[in-house]
């Protein structure tokens, strides 16, 4: 934003200006050529001279000298104004925007007050009461103002709150604090100093209507100089000139660095709008959640079990998760994989109580490391987060903070969890970059998001994941978003690290080589589990079959891509019965008659949410392609 700032000449030049006053006002005792009330009687009210090269006004007063005496006057009340305006508008509008809720309910109420008063008359009962004192007439007027800065910082905050390298700092476990004062607060800080340069106009212009008003302080200002010069228009009109033309371009100045700065930031604002689930109104069927037979893993290091989630949908609760259940053991890559809208996302997110909007886990709990949390007291999942749990997402280069170098974004998480500072700390960094096979660590880790490959960044958000020495890594299509030899090479670093992984993503081929075992997921159930061999050669649920052969891993070479008839059903339009039977080529009523549970076939390992998994045995089988 400064580079963009100083391209524009009209602002650099304004800033220039202001600086150059700003240094003259504070040289004044220095380069001011006599004292502010050292009088001439011999040569009042005159033009230009060689001793007075800005004139005099009555009793001989040099303008000069006033005018830059003045200027530490106007400069000191309107810092006090900002400082008022600032110490106020910035942490309130963070708090409201951050925190939501009540907080953001209570402060926005305050703040309509506030703003419905002029604070022109708040600072002139200020004046009644305190004559003279300018400075409580300045603080006056920068905390009537306060609470449209906290607005708009609100509303700044907001936006950036539900970007995802906050949510990916929320994951990594950081406090808010934290995350307030180095992610959520310099990305709003274009917007403040924005709004900040824009109130300077309007304080400057109160300053010195006060001094012209003669109401300020008794100090010579700005606007004592245009009242004085008025009241001698007649006699000599030049007096008006210097302070005149001061004052102006001041203000000009101002508004322009303003302007300058806005563009700035405007134009480097590249913040991604994440797309929004459109509510729909239709109306809800009540679907039965079935409990999953729980599928037979020994000794989990993490399981889910019976994981219900609901979202307000067209104002009403919807399940979208219905009953999921599943293991991850230690060392094991388990795949989940389904269409989407199947719940894959939203399940993970509910394991560390991360769900967005108006989503909410209705049942489920979750059995980890020999503790089970209930996953509706997200509370009590917070501590998991990066430490113990670590979550890679699906757009890796939105996952990190634009405006801090790769080093600083891993350093903070390592922080975060472990005990390592200094030397140590900077070397872990690099180690971490290394654990990941990142090409040239050092010169990576002095890199700012921007200069990094989609690769490269889903590199760094892996080795953020890390960072924490987690035990268990939930990545949801950690590959999605990259180009396909980019996801060979990130798919090996995931299979190197010999993690507990839960593994999102629709395509087989990734899970064919990655996990051991899968998890298939339809419309907010688990419609079959099992190693994934046995999957792949045997699938015993028609939509895994389905979903088998509209792979392009198992297409057979020069036919075209089988795909799933029909779609998935939205949420709210969900069976009582089978959710797949709408689409299933050999669904029969009784599919459609209650819901459908989980059953094993005997002698295998896995389990299908079908009534007929023999039928589906003699369906056209997947041939694998070696
Ligand atoms: P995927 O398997 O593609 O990751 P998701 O878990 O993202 O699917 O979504 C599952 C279902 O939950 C979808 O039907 C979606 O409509 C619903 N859903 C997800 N997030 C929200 C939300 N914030 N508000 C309302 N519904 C949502
Ligand atoms: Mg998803």
């Amino acid at each position: 934003m400064i580079v963009r700032f100083f391209r524009k000449p009209l602002a650099v030049v304004s800033l220039l200006w202001v600086l150059t006053l700003l240094l003259l006002a504070i040289a004044a005792p220095l380069v001011a050529p006599y004292a502010p009330d050292q009088q001439d009687i011999l040569h009042t009210l005159e033009g230009p001279s060689a001793a007075h090269p800005l004139g005099t006004g009555v009793l001989g007063l040099d303008v000069l000298s006033r005018l830059l005496y003045g200027g530490r006057i106007t400069f000191l009340s309107t810092a006090i104004s900002l400082v008022a305006y600032l110490i106020i508008g910035v942490p309130v509008g963070l708090l409201a925007g951050y925190r939501g809720g009540v907080t953001d309910k209570i402060i926005l109420r305050v703040s309509d007050v506030a703003y419905a008063i002029p604070s022109t008359v708040i600072v002139l009962v200020v004046l009644a009461v305190r004559p003279n004192d300018e400075t409580a007439a300045m603080i006056a007027c920068g905390l009537m103002s306060a609470p449209s800065l906290a607005r708009v910082v609100r509303s700044a905050t907001i936006s950036v709150r539900e970007e995802l390298f906050i949510r990916a700092a929320v994951v990594s476990g950081l406090t808010d604090s934290h995350i307030l004062r180095k992610h959520v607060l310099p990305t709003v800080m274009g917007t403040v100093i924005v709004h900040a340069a824009l109130f300077a106009t309007v304080a400057i212009g109160l300053e010195t209507g006060l001094g012209f008003l003669g109401v300020g302080t008794r100090q010579v200002t700005w606007g004592q100089l245009v009242a004085e010069a008025s009241k001698n228009l007649g006699n000599q009109p030049w007096l008006l000139v210097p302070s005149g033309f001061v004052i102006i371009s001041f203000i000009l100045a101002f508004g322009l660095i303003g302007d300058g700065l806005r563009d700035a930031a405007a134009e480097g604002y590249s913040v991604r709008q994440l797309p929004t689930e459109r509510p729909s109104n239709k109306t809800i069927n009540t679907t039965t959640v079935v409990a999953d037979a729980e599928f037979a893993v020994t000794e989990p290091l993490l399981a889910v079990h019976n994981l219900s989630v609901a979202f307000d949908i067209g104002g009403q609760p919807v399940t979208v998760v219905a009953g999921v259940s599943f293991a991850l053991r230690q060392g094991e890559v388990v795949g989940v994989v389904g269409e989407s809208g199947s719940g894959k996302s939203v399940t993970i997110a509910a394991i560390l109580g991360l769900l967005r909007g108006t989503g909410r886990v209705t049942s489920g709990t979750l059995q980890f490391a020999g503790r089970e949390y209930d996953l509706a007291d997200t509370k009590s999942l917070v501590s998991l987060r990066g430490g113990r749990i670590a979550l890679i997402g699906q757009d890796p280069m939105s996952a990190l903070d634009p405006v801090f170098t790769v080093r600083y974004q891993l350093a903070e998480v390592i922080r975060a969890h472990t005990e390592l500072r200094g030397a140590a700390l900077e070397t872990r960094v690099i180690e971490l970059l290394q654990a990941v096979r990142m090409p040239d660590p050092e010169l990576v880790a002095k890199s700012y998001p921007y200069q990094l490959s989609g690769g490269m960044a889903q590199r760094v958000s892996i080795a953020a994941a890390l960072a924490g020495d987690p035990q268990v890594i939930l990545a949801d299509e950690p590959t999605t978003a990259l180009d396909v030899t980019v996801q060979a090479e990130i798919l090996d670093v995931l299979r190197e690290l010999g993690k507990s992984v839960v593994l999102v993503t629709h395509d087989w081929a990734v899970l064919a080589e990655l996990a051991e075992r899968a998890v298939v997921l339809y419309a907010g159930q688990v419609v079959e589990q099992g190693g994934i061999t046995d999957i792949v050669t045997n699938a015993k649920h028609p939509y895994t079959l389905a979903l088998l052969r509209s792979n392009p891993y198992f297409a057979e070479p020069g036919k075209p891509l089988p795909a799933i008839a029909g779609v998935v059903l939205p949420p709210q339009d969900w069976p009582i019965g089978c959710h797949f039977a709408d689409r299933c080529p050999i669904a029969r009523s009784e599919c459609c008659a209650t819901g459908v549970p989980l059953i094993g076939a005997p002698g295998r390992s896995g389990i299908t949410r079908c009534l007929y998994p023999d039928d589906v045995s003699k369906m056209k089988r997947i041939e694998v392609v070696p």
